[in-house]
Formats: C-alpha cells, sequence, structure tokens
C-alpha cells in the first residue's frame, strides 16, 4: 500500500526542496521499521519543476497478528486474521507509518528552509487504492473544507476484467491544492483512519491527544468534526466524548474570543442530565461546605474531585488551609488545575492546594492524617465489588475525623423531566440507591470502622421520594491508632 506526494517549482524554487521538507533525500531510496512492517521512502521523480515522493508500506501479516493479540481486539476469525486487505490498502498503517517517518515534517518543523516549511505548496497526493467506507461523498466532505479539490475520488472496481461484478469498497484518491506540507500531513495522518473505519491497533487513551495535536487548528473548526472524532477513536463512546467536549471548547472559544476556562464552566454544568433541572451542583457544594465547617475541618481531602469545582469553593473559604483534590482521571486533574489557574497562582495560595491522581480502591499514604475528606457523587461511580476496596482505603486507612458522602437518591428519578423511567442519571454510574439502601450501607461501614453517622437532605426534600442527593456525615468515635484500626489493617491486608 502507498501514497504518493508531489509538487512543482521553478528554477529559484525547486520541487526537490521537497526533499529537505520531508528530511529524506531524493537521491536514495530509504527504509524503516515500524510496528506492522516496512516503510520504504523514494521518489519516483526529482527535478525542479517536478517531485514526487512515495511511501510504500511493506506489511508483515504475521506481525501484525501478533501485536493485535492481548489488546482486547477480538479476532474476526482464525483465517481473517492473517488473509485480510491490510497489506494492500492504504489505510490505519499507512498513517502510522507516515507519523513516523515523516515526524518532524508532520510537527512543521524544518531547520534547513523554516520559511518553505511555513509556506503552502503547490502540493498533489495520489492514493491508489483507499478503503473508503463512506464512498466518494464521504471523501469529498472530509478533505474538501480543508482547502483540497478532489480531483479524483473513483470507485475501484471489485476486478477490472469483470465489470459486472461491480465496485469494491476502495477508491482512487487524487487530492490537489496549495498548502503547507504539515498541514497535508497531518490531515492524511488523521483522515485515512477514519476513512478506512476498519479496526485500528492503537486505540489507547493518549489517542486523544494525538488527534487533538494532528488536528490543531483544523480539526475544531470541521463540519464532520463529529465523524471524523468517533471513527478515528475507533467509535470507543467515551474517548469519543472527551475528544468531542475539548474540541467543542475550543471552537467556542475561537468563535467568541473568549477564554477556554470560561466556556469550560459553561460546558461542564450542562454535560449532567442531573444538573439541568436545578442547580444541584451548586446546593449539594453549599451542604458540604457547610458540613465540613460545623465539623471544624480545616485540611480536607476531595476524593474524586473530578474536574475542581468543590476545591475551588474551599478555596475561597480561609477556613480550609489545606485542600487536597484526589482522582484517577488525569484528563479531569488536567481541566481541574486549568480552572484553579494552579499555574498563576501566588504562592501562598499555591501552598493551600494539591491535585493528587490516585485511585481509591487502593490505601494511599499520600491520604493520611486529614481532618476530613468528601466523596461527592464518586461511590456511584465505583462497581459493587472494588466498592469496599474504597471503604478501606478512606475508612480503613485514611481515616480522617469526618467523612462526608453523597450519592443520587434513586427514588427522586422520577421527578427528573428529563430522565426517562428506569435510567441512572449519568451513563457512568454503576448504581443508584434508595434511601434505605444508602443508609444500610452507611450504618454498616460506620459500624466496621468506628464512625458515628447523621445525614442531610440535598436539594428539595420531596415528601413521598426524599431529596435528589443524600448525604452522609461519618464522624470518627475512635482514634486513628487504636486496636480498630490496627484489626481494621490486617482483615485489608488479609
Ligand atoms: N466530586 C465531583 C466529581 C464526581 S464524578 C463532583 O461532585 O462533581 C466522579 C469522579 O470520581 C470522577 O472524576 C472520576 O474520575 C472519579 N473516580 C471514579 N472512580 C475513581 C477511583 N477509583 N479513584 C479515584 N477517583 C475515581
Amino acid at each position: 500500500m502507498f501514497l504518493t506526494i508531489s509538487t512543482t517549482g521553478t528554477p529559484e524554487r525547486p520541487a526537490t526542496d521537497l526533499g529537505f521538507l520531508l528530511h529524506k533525500h531524493p537521491e536514495r531510496a530509504q527504509s524503516f521499521s515500524t510496528s506492522h512492517g516496512t516503510a520504504h521512502v523514494l521518489y519516483p521523480e526529482a527535478s525542479a519543476e517536478r517531485c514526487t515522493a512515495a511511501l510504500l508500506l511493506e506489511v508483515d501479516p504475521v506481525a501484525l497478528v501478533r501485536r493485535g493479540k492481548g489488546r482486547g481486539g477480538a479476532p474476526d476469525s482464525a483465517l481473517a486474521q492473517y488473509v485480510n486487505d491490510r497489506p494492500y490498502a492504504a489505510s490505519s498503517l499507512l498513517a502510522v507509518a507516515l507519523a513516523k517517518v515523516f515526524k518532524t515534517a508532520l510537527h512543521g518543523d524544518c531547520k534547513a528552509m523554516p520559511e518553505r516549511a511555513a509556506a503552502p505548496l503547490p502540493l498533489r497526493i495520489e492514493v491508489p487504492a483507499l478503503p473508503a467506507r463512506g464512498g466518494a461523498a464521504l471523501v469529498r466532505a472530509l478533505f474538501g473544507p480543508l482547502g483540497w479539490s478532489v480531483v479524483a475520488a473513483e470507485p475501484v472496481a471489485l476486478d477490472a476484467e469483470f465489470p459486472e461484478w461491480g465496485d469494491s469498497r476502495y477508491v482512487r484518491l487524487v487530492l490537489e491544492g496549495e498548502l503547507r506540507l504539515a498541514d497535508a500531513l497531518n490531515h492524511l495522518y488523521v483522515l485515512l483512519p477514519v476513512l478506512d473505519d476498519a479496526k485500528h491497533y492503537w486505540v489507547a487513551p493518549d489517542e486523544v491527544d494525538k488527534l487533538l495535536r494532528a488536528g490543531d487548528g483544523w480539526l475544531a473548526g470541521h463540519p464532520e468534526r463529529k465523524l471524523i472524532t468517533e471513527r478515528y477513536l475507533s467509535r470507543r463512546r467515551g474517548l469519543a466524548r472527551e475528544a468531542t467536549e475539548r474540541l467543542e471548547l475550543v471552537r467556542l472559544a475561537e468563535a467568541e474570543g473568549l477564554d477556554v476556562e470560561d466556556v469550560d464552566n459553561a460546558v461542564d454544568e450542562t454535560t449532567d442530565t442531573e444538573e439541568r433541572p436545578v442547580p444541584l451542583a451548586q446546593q449539594r457544594r453549599d451542604a458540604i461546605l457547610s458540613a465540613l465547617a460545623e465539623a471544624g475541618a480545616a485540611r480536607v481531602l476531595d476524593l474524586g474531585c473530578g474536574q475542581g469545582q468543590l476545591v475551588q469553593a474551599l478555596l475561597k473559604d480561609p477556613r480550609f488551609t489545606e485542600v487536597v483534590g484526589v482522582d484517577v482521571s488525569v484528563r479531569a486533574l488536567t481541566v481541574a488545575a486549568r480552572r484553579l489557574r494552579l499555574d498563576r497562582m501566588g504562592e501562598r495560595q499555591a501552598a493551600r492546594v494539591k491535585l493528587v491522581q490516585g485511585s481509591l480502591a487502593y490505601t494511599d499514604k499520600r491520604l493520611s492524617g486529614y481532618d476530613a475528606a468528601v466523596l461527592s457523587e464518586v461511590i456511584e461511580h465505583l462497581d459493587l465489588p472494588r466498592l469496599p476496596a474504597l471503604e478501606y482505603a478512606v475508612f480503613g486507612s485514611a481515616r480522617p475525623r469526618t467523612v462526608l458522602v453523597t450519592t443520587p437518591n434513586v427514588e427522586y428519578n422520577v421527578r427528573w423531566e428529563t430522565l426517562p423511567a428506569g435510567r441512572v442519571r449519568h451513563s457512568d454510574h454503576r448504581f443508584e440507591w434508595t434511601r434505605e439502601e444508602f443508609r444500610s450501607w452507611v450504618a454498616r461501614v460506620a459500624g466496621e470502622y468506628g464512625y458515628e453517622t447523621g445525614f442531610v437532605p440535598v436539594g428539595p426534600d420531596d415528601p413521598e421520594v426524599g431529596p435528589p442527593t443524600q448525604m452522609a456525615v461519618f464522624t470518627r468515635t475512635t482514634t486513628g491508632n487504636d486496636e480498630n484500626t490496627d484489626k481494621n489493617e490486617k482483615e485489608g491486608q488479609a
């Protein structure tokens, strides 16, 4: 499978400059080993008037299958693993090879001729066999808005000798345009796998970052950005949603000339179905702040802090001298850091706050010695069998004097107009409890770890179904290092 990149030139601006821009000399054929086979770069033509670089990927189907194993990609069938179109068609693998072989050019760097790298060139891209789910129409919809003219997107016949068999799912693609080489390469890097839409071999959480980096400057404003992100991320809904949200922020901020952070605040208030009918999140934060103040807590852990709204509220109150936000999601912590403007904070304020990545399903020494811990809308994000691990980590190991736990009251769900019957409030909720279920969980945990408890309704306390959010206030009845702790520690380790 291969593609070619051509440009034209003049004696003053020779086309062979393409070799400098790609960091590959026109007079030498070069080979690179990639994770799926060998990539070759060669120049079928190289004169001042016209220069063409070809990238050819020789796929090793056996290596491909070996790499595919253990990555969660269920093989279709034993034979299909070895006999598929991967070796012949331009596809996601070609995109991976392109990124590796032309890495510097993809970033737009060229020490030898920076001004050439920064300027548009007359470019022609040819991909003789491009798997294109969506056909010529989609090819045009994807490349058209980026300044390319789609010279050809012709379906390739299944078999040239038997036209009656119809067309294959491949097109011969020819693009022409005046573009920066780096932009052209980034377009191909993202859009080849999008058109291919086959099973990808590399979808990992950092793919979101890679996509946004490669899409910098063009993806946020692309009319097909939703399709592009969903297909690029192989329809992994969680990842695609994250990418879409982040792109949406960039797009809105660009359109309105706003600080990204302002938009960010506006967006996350509306993404959660439960926030729409009432500003319940605000009521929850207020209830938490007053319970903490009542308990006389000064050093506070916000466990599962998410995007840092509560941390921000805590920092506004001087009673809270130290605030630590903990979350398992780096993405959430990144948003939190931006919200708090951690990088622009004065020294004294910065000394009061820390954001820590960690999982509450494991004990963590960094969490010992605080006055209070808050678990605001967190427990329902854990699978029930994992919950005892969190109980031990928080009540058995970290053991603050006060622990606040909030969780949705599922009985109240019938009062949400926007929530279809029987649905949980958030797609990531693993369970939602009735008041009774919550109370019995609270009673058991308190008994096991030596805490007294109280309950606070958050939001309108409906006479029939109770409040939308239920909050428990745990207060430790024993000191930190007594028999009970030792006993629990042994049990927890057993
Ligand atoms: N406390 C915030 C966010 C609630 S959303 C609020 O009240 O708005 C739940 C948060 O818990 C998410 O940010 C998620 O990343 C985090 N979370 C889920 N499981 C976790 C775990 N095992 N360890 C740490 N954080 C976890």
